[in-house]
């Protein structure tokens, strides 16, 4: 018998920075949906904060952004699921 156990851990090498703290100009509208494209998977839902990398001010501006995106029909939405 052998035990063996592969444990295949996400190991982010680089430290991600914020890129709306990096870059000021960049603003979080939710009529900017190029921008808000970059933040969601091909199913349409949102990334979380450790995929994407932002800081929790920006990151919650950009899910508000999204789910006003959303509503407006500039978005997929996914309705399957919807955690919150
Ligand atoms: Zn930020």
């Amino acid at each position: 018998m052998e035990n063996n156990v592969t444990i295949k851990k996400r190991v982010f090498p680089r430290k991600k920075i914020c890129r709306f703290c990096a870059d000021p100009s960049l603003t979080i509208d939710y009529k900017n949906v190029d921008l808000l494209k970059g933040f969601i998977n091909e199913k349409g839902m949102i990334l979380h904060r450790r995929q994407t990398g932002n800081c929790a001010f920006h990151q919650r501006r950009l899910t508000t952004a999204i789910k006003r995106a959303r509503i407006m029909a500039l978005l997929p939405f996914i309705a399957d699921v919807e955690i919150e």
